[in-house]
């Protein structure tokens, strides 16, 4: 079993605490304390309904900052929560999962010009390009039909890169207006 620091609320390396050079160390009990995150305050409320819902107890200590700013009122300090060692290792899961892990951020979607796409109805057309309005600097996607007739159409890039009118066509195949397509008319992998 690891060692246990009762001041600090830590696992530590033997034989004496690190931090607080105490001697007195003890092996780690289920129950015991232990020291979890050291967050901003903010992010402490998060993680502790975070603990919550998956039953962690936690206890907590705040921890003042350089105590510059604590004369206006405001809590520039950092918050430490302990949770019980036997649920200490998903407590840290749940910090990498919620703190670390990379940011599931949707690339912004740009305009392929020489792109090929597929309005939702089903319609293929190709981007000629994307132009400016002369009097109000909106940007227009110029795009071509590549059946029928062949004509020319411009559309506000806004609207052209927009998500599909779910209340009005709730049955539309794909997420967006237009959707780029590879040559062979199948989903763009991107
Ligand atoms: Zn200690």
């Amino acid at each position: 079993m690891p060692l246990y620091c009762e001041n600090c609320m830590k696992i530590v390396e033997g034989p004496i605490c690190p931090a607080c050079r105490n001697r007195k160390l003890r092996e780690v009990e289920p129950g015991d304390f232990c020291l979890a995150a050291e967050v901003h305050y903010m992010q402490a409320e998060m993680l502790k309904e975070l603990y919550r819902d998956n039953d962690i107890p936690c206890t907590e200590r705040s921890v003042l900052g350089a105590g510059i700013t604590v004369s206006l009122g405001v809590n520039v300090g950092y918050t430490r929560l302990y949770v019980p060692f036997d649920r200490l290792e998903l407590a840290k899961a749940l910090y990498n999962a919620y703190f670390n892990a990379p940011e599931e951020q949707e690339a912004p979607r740009e305009v392929l010009i020489g792109h090929v796409y597929r309005h939702f109805k089903g319609g293929l057309y190709r981007v000629e390009g994307v132009a400016k309005h002369s009097e109000t600097l909106e940007e227009y996607v110029v795009y071509r039909k590549l059946y029928d007739d062949k004509s020319l159409w411009i559309r506000p890039k806004e609207m052209f890169l927009s998500p599909v009118d779910r209340e009005k066509y709730p049955d539309a195949m794909q997420e967006y207006r237009f959707e780029p397509v590879d040559e062979n008319g199948t989903e763009d992998p991107e």
